[in-house]
Formats: structure tokens, sequence, C-alpha cells
């Protein structure tokens, strides 16, 4: 069976989410390989809305099995209140379902205490964290100073191990930020509230996929955010702090050898952004409240409003390009439908000299957006099912997009929930 990856193409909050719930019910297993529970995916199906941040969106399909990579940033206690999230609105989430990587690092407790501290340090010059702990998290995991969740059933080797890393932790925590030093009953008592709750999940996810694999199952690799928050190909140091494009899917998944036989890139309409750094086409005052309100921007984990703007096909080509998408899809047109003019950026202005091309990280911060016009259709769309009952003017606005980022759009989302979609 042949596998896929769905992943961001821009800054993340592409819609993600809906995609891979949309498309769950074609694969046997759903595999997040990378990030935390620092972003949100929102599915809204027949339990409900939800906003998951660790939890694979195959959990609302009875027939999938869920995993999460060794590449993903385990993060115990919000897993935990997410799984109870879930199950109390019917949702079953068991070992069956949900396979946790015995080779997955533990997020700990100072990692989310020295997101905060290094923020604050940073004052006006803060990266826009949203506080979870990921880079701290990161950063000691390539320095190989993190606990493995294989190490939980192992509870005398993981209390050692434990206690040198705090020894090691509380030099920076005390000398570095002048912070309180954690303590072994502080991480025991972390240890007894989430630990033991995840324990019963964790097993080795890398044999489950090469036998599952072996059988013929397919695989569906969820990733978070967007190329353009890829640690390596995004817009350094505004970036997450792992891999999300998708050749890393079968590393961080745990089966390195695993083919990606489609790559399905999510585009949204128009341009979003969260936390700081450059963001070249976008929108303030009057005309950014207007689309922050239309798309419902305001985000997933932390509630904060987003920063909009119109599509950037500059960042949407270089994102296709970076992730290899196969295929795209476009969501969140019904949004644009309030607009009688609709601006599109297909080049910038970088040192007096117009490109198609996205810029290295130290020129983004001088390139200007030159701008396109495309008709608006000005009617309500979110009904559409088909490609031929989607008014002229938004046909020609995807098929505008279409050529110029050089991918075939195949799927066109007019709505949050799991119908509505246009499949060409
Ligand atoms: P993800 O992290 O990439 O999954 O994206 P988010 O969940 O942060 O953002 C997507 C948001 O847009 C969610 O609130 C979705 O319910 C919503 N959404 C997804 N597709 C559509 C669409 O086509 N139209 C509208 N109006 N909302 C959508």
């Amino acid at each position: 069976m042949s596998n896929c990856a769905i992943v961001g193409i821009n800054w993340g909050d592409e819609g993600k989410g809906r995609m891979v719930d949309l498309l769950t019910d074609h694969y046997d297993i759903v595999a997040r390989y990378q990030g935390g529970g620092n972003a949100g995916h929102t599915v809204i199906n027949e339990y409900g809305k939800f906003a998951l941040h660790l939890l694979p969106s195959g959990i609302f399909r009875g027939n999938v099995v869920n995993i999460l990579g060794g590449g993903v940033a385990l993060d115990a206690e919000n897993l935990w209140k997410e799984i109870e999230g879930v199950r109390a609105q019917g949702v079953k989430v068991t070992p069956d379902n949900l396979k946790i990587s015995a080779r997955a690092s533990l997020l700990l407790p100072w990692h989310r205490d020295l997101d905060e501290l290094e923020e604050r340090r940073l004052a006006d010059k803060k990266y826009g964290s949203t506080k979870q702990g990921i880079a701290p998290f990161y950063a000691d995991k390539y320095a190989k100073k993190t606990v493995l969740a294989g190490e939980l059933v192992y509870p005398a080797k993981l209390r050692e191990h434990l206690g040198d890393l705090l020894a090691w932790k509380n030099l920076t925590l005390t000398r570095v930020y002048g912070a309180e030093p954690c303590t072994m009953e502080k991480l025991e008592k972390w240890l007894a509230e989430y630990g033991e709750k995840i324990k019963p999940f964790v097993t080795d996810t890398t044999a489950y996929l090469e036998s599952a694999a072996a059988a013929g199952k397919s695989i569906l690799f969820e990733a978070q955010l967007g190329a353009l928050r890829d640690l390596d190909c995004g817009i350094y140091p505004y970036t997450t702090s792992s891999n999300t494009v998708a050749a890393y899917a079968p590393i961080g998944a745990g089966i390195p050898g695993a083919k990606i036989d489609e790559v399905i890139g999510v585009v949204k309409a128009y341009s979003t952004c969260v936390g700081e750094g450059p963001f070249t086409c976008e929108w303030f005052g009057e005309e950014a409240e207007r689309l922050r309100e239309a798309g419902g921007e305001y985000g997933a984990k932390t509630g904060r409003p987003r920063r909009v703007g119109p599509v950037d096909l500059v960042a949407t080509r270089y994102g296709v390009k970076m992730q290899a998408a196969t295929a795209v899809a476009l969501t969140k047109l019904d949004v644009l439908s309030y607009m009688d003019e609709i601006p599109v950026c297909e080049k910038y202005l970088v040192d007096g000299a117009q490109t198609a091309d996205f810029p290295l990280p130290m020129l983004l911060d001088d390139a200007k957006p030159v701008w396109t016009s495309l008709p608006g259709w000005k009617c309500d769309i979110s009904g559409v099912r088909t490609w031929e009952d989607l008014p002229k003017a938004a046909q020609d606005y995807v098929l505008f997009i279409e050529r110029s980022i050089g991918c075939p759009i195949r799927y066109v989302s007019v709505g949050p929930e799991r119908d509505s979609i246009i499949i060409r």
C-alpha cells in the first residue's frame, strides 16, 4: 500500500489537521514524526471540535493505529491531559490505537521553565516562543541530555539517569538564570502524575511499523507546522527546533527506510503566521483585522491573534519545493469571499531588484511584496462541493496559484467540516 505525508507548506496552521482527519480513512496508521505540544491541529468531526496538540489526528478513526514517533517532543503532561480530554468526548484511546515510541525523548518539567526564562531574558528580542519548552527540549536531545520514554519501564535506571540530569540542569537554572533549582521531589511527583499514565502506551514502534509495513499496511505521516518553520530549510532562527519537512518523516516516525509515495502540501488561501520573524506579506490595521476575523485566526494553542496577509506565492513556491509536494490542498478559500479584489504576491523586491525566489533568511527583513490583484467572487462558497460549481473568479484564483507554484491543487476546502471539500 502507498504511504503519504501531509505537511505544511508555509508557517503552520494551514489546516493540516482537517486534511489528515479527512484522509485517515484511507490509511492504517497515522504517525506524528516531529514537534511537540507547541502547535495545534483543529479537527471538527462527529465527536465535536478538537484542538489536538500531540495526539495524531487519526485518533478519531476506530480502525487507525496512531504513532508518536521518536522525533516527537514527548510532553507527557500535555499528552495525558489531551487523552483525558478526547476520552471525555467519547473517543477511544488505548494502547491498541495509540503507540508511543520507546525512543521518543521526554520533555521534562525544566524545559518549559527554561523556555520561559530565556524569552524573559531576551525581552523585546524574543523569538515568540509558545513557551512549551520545545527549543530547550531539542537542544537537550541533541546534547544527549534527555530521558527516553522507554526508560519509564525501568524505574531504577530512570531515577539514576534523572538524578544525573537534574544536577547538570540545575547549574543552568541557578547560575545562568538565577532561578530556583529543580528537585528530585518535583520530578518524582511529575513521574507519578504523568509518566506512569503514559507508560502503558510506550512500545517499540519501529518493530511495530516494520511488521505493519511488511504486512502491506499504509502509513500517513502527519507533520506539525510548515516548511518555513523547518530548522534546516526555514526562516532560521524564527523556525521551530525540529524538521517539519516530509523528507524527515520516515526518520522521525521510526521507519527510516519507508518510501513516501505522495506528499500532500497544505496551503492556506491567504497567509498567516504566529510569533516573531519576517513575514513579508503582512497586513496591518483594519484590513488585517477584517481578514483575521473572517478566518478566525487566533492560535489553537495560545489564543494569540495570528499575523495575517494575502497569499505569498514566493514563500509557497519555496515551501512546495522543500516539501517535494506531489499535490496541494488549498484551504479556507471561503474566507476570501468578502473581498472585492484579492491581492497575491508572486515576487519580492530585494535590494532594488524583483525576484521570484525565496531569499535566504538574512535577506528576508529587507524583502518587500510585489502585488498583483485578482477579482473576488463575492458570494458564499461554503456549500460548494464540486469544482464546476465554484464561481469562475474562485476557479481562476485557484488556477492562478496552481500555475504560480507549479504543483497540482487537488483539494480545495471551503469550510472546517470534514465534508466541506472539493476534490478535483
Ligand atoms: P493546522 O495546525 O495546520 O491543522 O491548522 P489549524 O488547525 O491551526 O488551523 C486551521 C483552522 O481553520 C481550524 O480552525 C480549522 O477548523 C479551520 N479550517 C480548516 N479548513 C477550513 C476551511 O476550508 N474553511 C474555513 N472557514 N475554516 C477552515
